[in-house]
């Protein structure tokens, strides 16, 4: 039922009749009448967009210039809703406030459509393609007649064809992001796969299953292109980073990972799988007769306009191939450092560290923590012309102007060939994707060594792991002290859902962890998810970052080449100001933006928490002990196992995860079994804006495990040294004396 929101003057302040405003309707009566009301409806009198709002107080009378002047400059169409536009490039309104303005100016009531649950039968009164089109969402029927929102009241057409379709219509007003979500979640995909998977079984008993999948169809219209397509349509309006199709016994079921968990979608008959495979393999231009060896493609699809780069990957199980496709949505934008939500205590730090003239930054976390966002944001605060930046991308994923990117390749082109490549081209500034073995590795503390800034990524449960890391990869530790300004560990945690979160009792343990954590704070009020159609059905909504920063400071330097412990490290890091993720994560709990869980889920679960091992869902998770990326115990480097430390270890149960999935692939150097290591070996990270929901930058691939273990030769020789004493041979307070000069 829609919710009318009476707009300022309608009511008057105390007593005033609550008049609801009646809608502007339109009825198929005859061809004739119609033509009178829409011919009446455009052409009678109404009291300009710019002065409505400024009587409502949205704009002030500057703003209103300002945008008339605009307007002036650039007289294309014709004034209501372009002055409406002009504002809001400006940044004088919202869609919200647009919406109100025209509905007061319009005299139609304005749907409430941010806390509107859709109606069904309102959506079953107008197919999908029509709502789209005319981008209107249908909001409630009564006695018949359909009240539709629309953020465009004076498109003549759409009520012509609409009324045309539903013999009467009632016109509102809404936002036109809201009206984009609300078809998005309301109209879904995979509403008719059913009818899709009866053609296909109906085909099929003519055609026999095996002629099926030798002898793939590019038939648009066979019901296998269609489910497909349908299952990825909703993917992306679901916001999903990936996709998985997974065989089961009697079954393909189809989950999608939204916000770094996993929800099913829908289930197949496991009759389709092989004819699904075929299609993905056409589509990824992979061999389709190949059923028994893993494989890895791409491909591009155009999903409601928007262009979409699909990473897929095939993997043979005892009950079919399992896919995994990686969407990754060209459209999105690149978010600014503020965008990011490091606390200022990270971000001024972070930034000074990243605008010297050399030195390494890395960003460590598991798949699926946003180190790409961080790297990218980052090169965009610290690029200007003045600078040559270069970079080896696995894939480029955000093209940026005057920024040489390169792309690694699947056949001999990686990280370390690209980043040598960079090396003889004079850069200034140098991204390499993700550092994941010691050639990349040696090569790039070189660069930075010699008068190069390197940002990088690497896979390791925290910012001082990454350190360890480098030296289990068998990097001398004076050369990880010297080479590297500053670590940022990283996680996206869960939001709360605003709309349906509600009040709960904490657990004893809750209380007394976010205490420990926080200095002893507790929430005002504790919150637990609930679940409603905003968030759909998971109690969560978008996501937070939480950054650690690791400052290279000369006692850290070293502890580092003395082989100091991991809590050693962490303690010297906190005593000279990092505020670790844990500390960040339990802050939210108290600021009532996440959850005890949530937290636990991706950043740290104390040992202690044995009722929690549930807890611990799928989605980006803390790496465990035993993962690859903690150190695995050279002498002087234990495995860090103090949960008293404020260190975020997870150190609790590990969360199960089906071995198929790319987000997830644990990080290291110790390959697992080839298949299982992970389906993308030239993944990337997905990467969900820590921030501005809706304005997601697209999910990077996550670079897997690569199964090669780290190659024996050193290849720093090949490096052109930019100095001759920046070699390994010079010493840390050398090389500290030569940075502070040089900064
Ligand atoms: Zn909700």
């Amino acid at each position: 039922m829609a919710v009318f929101r009476r707009s300022k003057g309608d009511d008057g302040e105390q007593g005033g009749a609550r008049r609801r405003r009646k809608t502007v309707d339109f009825d198929a009566g005859s061809a004739a009448i119609l033509d009178v009301q829409i011919g009446e409806w455009v052409g009678s009198t109404r009291p300009r967009l710019g002065e409505v709002l400024l009587e409502l107080g949205s704009i002030d009378p500057d703003e209103l210039l300002r945008a008339l002047q605009h307007q002036k400059n650039s007289p294309s169409t014709e004034g209501a809703a372009r002055l409406g536009e002009i504002l809001m490039e400006l940044g004088s309104i919202d869609e919200v406030a647009l919406a109100a303005g025209l509905a007061n100016q319009f005299g139609v009531p304005l749907a409430d459509l941010h806390m509107l649950s859709p109606d069904p039968e309102a959506i079953a009164r107008i197919p999908e393609d029509l709502a789209r089109r005319h981008r209107v969402f249908p909001v409630h029927v009564e006695d018949g007649r359909v009240y539709l929102a629309s953020a465009d009241p004076l498109n003549t057409d759409a009520i012509r064809e609409l009324v045309d379709h539903c013999q009467s219509i009632g016109l509102m007003i809404g936002a036109r992001g809201e009206i984009d979500r609300l078809l998005d979640q309301s109209y879904n995909a995979l509403a008719d796969h059913h009818e899709m998977v009866q053609a296909f079984e109906l085909s099929n008993a003519s055609m026999g299953i095996e002629a099926e999948t030798e002898t793939f169809q590019v038939d648009e219209n066979a019901p296998v292109v269609k489910v497909v397509n349908q299952v990825l349509t909703q993917g992306v309006r679901s916001r999903a980073s990936d996709i998985h199709l997974e065989p089961g016994e009697g079954f393909l079921r189809v989950r999608y990972r939204v916000d770094g968990a996993m929800t099913e979608a829908i289930r197949l008959p496991s009759i389709m799988g092989p004819a699904i495979s075929s299609r993905i393999k056409v589509m990824s231009e992979l061999n389709i007769v190949e059923r028994r060896r893993p494989q890895d493609g791409q491909f591009s699809v155009r999903v409601d306009g928007r262009p979409i780069d699909v990473r897929c990957s095939v993997v043979p199980t005892v009950h079919g191939e399992t896919i995994v496709l990686r969407l990754l949505d060209k459209s999105k934008t690149l978010l600014s450092m503020k965008e990011l939500g490091m606390i200022p205590q990270v971000e001024e730090p972070f930034l000074r560290l990243a605008s010297s003239p050399l030195g390494m930054i890395l960003c460590t976390g598991p798949t699926g923590a946003g180190k790409t966002t961080t790297l990218y944001a980052a090169l965009n605060e610290v690029n200007d012309p003045t600078k040559n930046t270069i970079t080896v991308e696995d894939p480029v994923e955000y093209q940026f102007e005057g920024i040489n990117q390169m792309q690694v390749t699947e056949t001999g082109f990686d990280f370390a060939t690209g980043l040598r490549g960079i090396l003889r081209q004079d850069p200034d500034v140098i991204l390499v994707g993700e550092i994941r073995d010691e050639e990349t590795a040696r090569i790039a503390m070189q660069a930075s060594l010699t008068g190069h800034m390197v940002l990088s990524s690497m896979h390791a449960i925290d910012s001082v792991s990454a350190l360890q890391r480098f030296m289990d990869m068998g990097i001398e530790p004076f050369l990880v002290a010297s080479a590297i300004n500053g670590v940022v560990g990283q996680r996206l945690l869960r939001r709360l859902c605003t709309t349906c979160m509600e009040p709960t009792q904490p657990k004893p343990a809750h209380v007394s962890v976010v205490a420990e954590f926080t200095g002893g704070q507790q929430p005002d009020t504790w919150f637990k998810p609930v679940g409603c159609h905003r968030c759909e059905h998971t109690g969560y909504r978008g996501r937070i970052g939480v950054y650690e920063l690791l400052v290279m400071s000369e006692r850290v330097r070293e502890l580092v080449v003395n082989r100091a412990t991991h809590a050693e490290i962490t303690e010297t890091a906190i005593e000279e100001g990092m505020r670790t993720m844990a500390v960040q994560g339990f802050q939210l709990v108290v600021d009532g933006v996440t959850t005890v869980e949530e937290v636990f889920r991706s950043v740290y679960a104390p040992s202690g928490m044995d009722d929690e091992p549930l807890a611990l869902g799928p989605g980006p998770r803390a790496l465990e002990p035993g993962d690859e990326a903690l150190p695995a115990g050279p002498p002087g480097i234990p495995a860090p196992s103090d949960p008293t430390s404020a260190a975020a270890f997870p150190t609790g149960p590990a969360p199960t995860e089906p071995t198929q999935d790319p987000v997830q692939p644990a990080a290291g150097t110790v390959p697992p079994a080839p298949a299982a290591t992970g389906p993308f070996p030239q993944a990337a990270e997905p990467f969900r804006p820590p921030v501005v929901s809706g304005h997601v930058v697209p999910p990077p691939f996550q670079p897997a495990q690569s199964a090669a273990a780290p190659s024996d030769d050193h290849l720093s020789e090949d490096l052109d040294p930019g100095e001759p004493d920046s070699g390994p041979t010079a010493t840390v307070s050398d090389l500290t004396a030569r940075r502070e000069a040089s900064a």
